[in-house]
């Protein structure tokens, strides 16, 4: 083998990646490119339920991707409800398969995945399915699914091990529910489903499933979309349940039994109030529980090499550029204390470590200001700061808040949903009116978010926002037209319907 040489003495490689998912694969082509001699490590640990996948992480077999496919199969339902007021006519009845779908999606992740493997090859970077874990200082074993042990050692390491789905700990869960880890492959449709939890997972998993004509409850213990801003996370869930998903709030599941096996079988759901003694139950086909994330820091050897974790959160924390607390040893994507869990923040923090390990450059990763979209039905997209953060930050005094209610042109012919799709721009007085809060829910918020995001990033002020002259007739165009304050109190109800 051929010997990688580093200022520390000679090894087999210069980098080793622990974890080929969105924030891995960024780095390890990236290095690969600048001529480095890389050693990428994937593995996937199976769900309690025995779903495992390929190359890729999460965002592509079980996260982004599956996701943003299964809500536009949700989202062609509605579609052929407003179709027939356009005229459209069909007879028979429509339905959803959901083998169907489940196929077409995961035919498509297989050739992502086939794809990922090609791209390795050809930036000539060496790929081991195989689990890792530090055994010593710049030294990994690598366990093959055969239980095969190798050895590598490397210059530089980066861990982009990611997080899997959390369990409530209480009897029955691993058994009998499932996660976001197991839904996207399910081989038979969910039926009636429970969905455990009031985060951006839950919500649009609860939305996608009801969309597909399914009876879905969301049973949450506090507040929806915990760390977005509260007036939006709250219109996202009226819109939910004003489109047939129930919410139970204030329970947390105390215990999951068996009723009936199939696919899908009976659970029976026992729960517990948050703030009494009362309990309920209820009996469904599937329970998915998306009640958060673990970071995967735990089996990987990192006492071994002194990289420090929180021991609270399993975070790894670094410095402003990835690097850990032991040098030669750098962290980045959803593992990271402190940062944003999205795929578009792993890549770019994968990709600019590598230019400034191996490229000369210095720029870092810019942690803020970054857009997200939540793809609920009604799909909301944010960017910089919440309501209540700002105000926090700046004080009630130095901030203003625009706003107004917008009805898509698209949505009155079929004569639905006035008044319920909503913009927001929260702005610094004390610096020019700079905007320092986007916030939209509408359909498409996920592309209308991307082009402000960029603007925001700019420095736009409202000043500037108001000269833009808009897209006519565009959801977006609302954005340029925005002239009551929430603190005039003004009404922003659209009239008409
Ligand atoms: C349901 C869902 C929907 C999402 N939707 C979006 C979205 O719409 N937009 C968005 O931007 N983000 C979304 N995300 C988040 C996004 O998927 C993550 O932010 C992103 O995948 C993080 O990349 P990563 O490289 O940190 O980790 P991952 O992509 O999770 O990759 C980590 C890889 O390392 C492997 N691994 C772990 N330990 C080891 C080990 N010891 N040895 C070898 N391999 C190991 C894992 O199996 C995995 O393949 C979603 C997540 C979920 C769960």
């Amino acid at each position: 083998m051929n010997e990688a040489t580093g200022s520390g003495g000679s090894y087999d490689y210069d980098l080793i990646v622990i974890g080929g998912g969105s924030g891995g694969l960024s780095a390890s082509k990236a290095a690969a490119k600048y001529g480095k001699k890389v050693l990428v490590l994937d593995c996937v640990s199976p769900t309690p339920l025995g779903t495992t996948w390929g190359l890729g992480g999460t965002c592509v077999n079980v996260g982004c991707i599956p996701k943003k496919l299964m809500h536009q199969a949700a989202i062609l339902h509605q579609s052929l409800e407003d179709a027939r007021k356009f005229g459209w006519t069909f007879d028979e009845k429509v339905s959803h398969d959901w083998t169907t779908m489940k196929d077409a999606i995961n035919n498509y992740i297989g050739s992502l995945n086939w794809g990922y493997r090609v791209a390795l090859r050809d930036n000539g970077v060496t790929y081991e399915n195989a689990h890792g874990e530090f055994i010593g200082p710049h030294k990994i074993k690598a366990t093959n699914k055969k239980g095969k042990e190798t050895v590598h050692t490397a210059e530089t390491f980066i861990i982009a091990t990611g997080e899997r789905p959390r369990y409530l700990g209480v009897p029955g869960d691993k058994e009998y529910c499932i996660t976001s880890d197991d839904l996207f492959s399910l081989p038979y449709s969910p039926g009636k489903t429970l969905v455990v939890g009031a985060s951006y997972v839950a919500l649009e998993c609860a939305g996608f499933l009801a969309g597909l004509g399914l009876d879905v409850t969301v049973m949450v213990r506090s507040i929806l979309l915990r760390g977005f801003d509260q007036q939006m996370a709250n219109l996202a869930g009226d819109y939910l349940e004003n489109h047939g998903v129930k919410i139970i709030r204030r329970f947390v599941p105390t215990k999951i039994e068996q009723i009936e096996a199939g696919t899908p079988g009976k659970l029976k759901v026992t729960a517990r109030s948050t703030e009494g003694s009362e309990n309920i139950e209820g009996e469904y086909n599937t329970v998915l529980l998306a009640v958060g994330r673990d970071s995967c820091t735990k089996n990987i050897g990192l006492e071994k090499v002194g990289v420090k974790i929180v021991e609270k959160s399993g975070k790894i924390p670094v410095n402003d550029v990835e690097q850990t607390n032991v040098p030669y040893i750098y962290a980045i994507g959803d593992i990271l204390e402190g940062k944003l869990q999205l795929t578009p923040v792993a890549v770019q923090a994968g990709r600019l470590l590598a230019a400034r390990l191996y490229g000369g450059s210095s720029v870092k990763c810019d942690y803020i200001n970054v857009p997200t979209t939540v793809f609920t039905p009604l799909e909301y997209g944010a960017c910089g700061y919440s309501e209540e953060s700002a105000l926090e930050k700046y004080g009630a005094e130095n901030v203003e808040t625009y706003h107004s209610y917008f009805w898509p042109l698209e949505w009155t012919i079929p004569s639905r949903d006035n008044n319920k799709c909503y913009a927001k721009v929260i702005c610094n007085k004390q610096d020019q009116n700079r905007v320092i809060g986007f916030h939209v829910l509408g359909p498409n918020a996920g592309e209308i978010t991307q082009g402000f995001g960029a603007a925001i990033k700019c420095g736009m002020t409202k000043e500037q926002l108001d000269s833009t002259i808009g897209i006519h007739p565009a959801c977006a165009e609302i954005f340029t037209t925005l002239s009551v304050t929430k603190q005039s109190g003004q009404s922003v109800q659209q009239s008409g319907c």
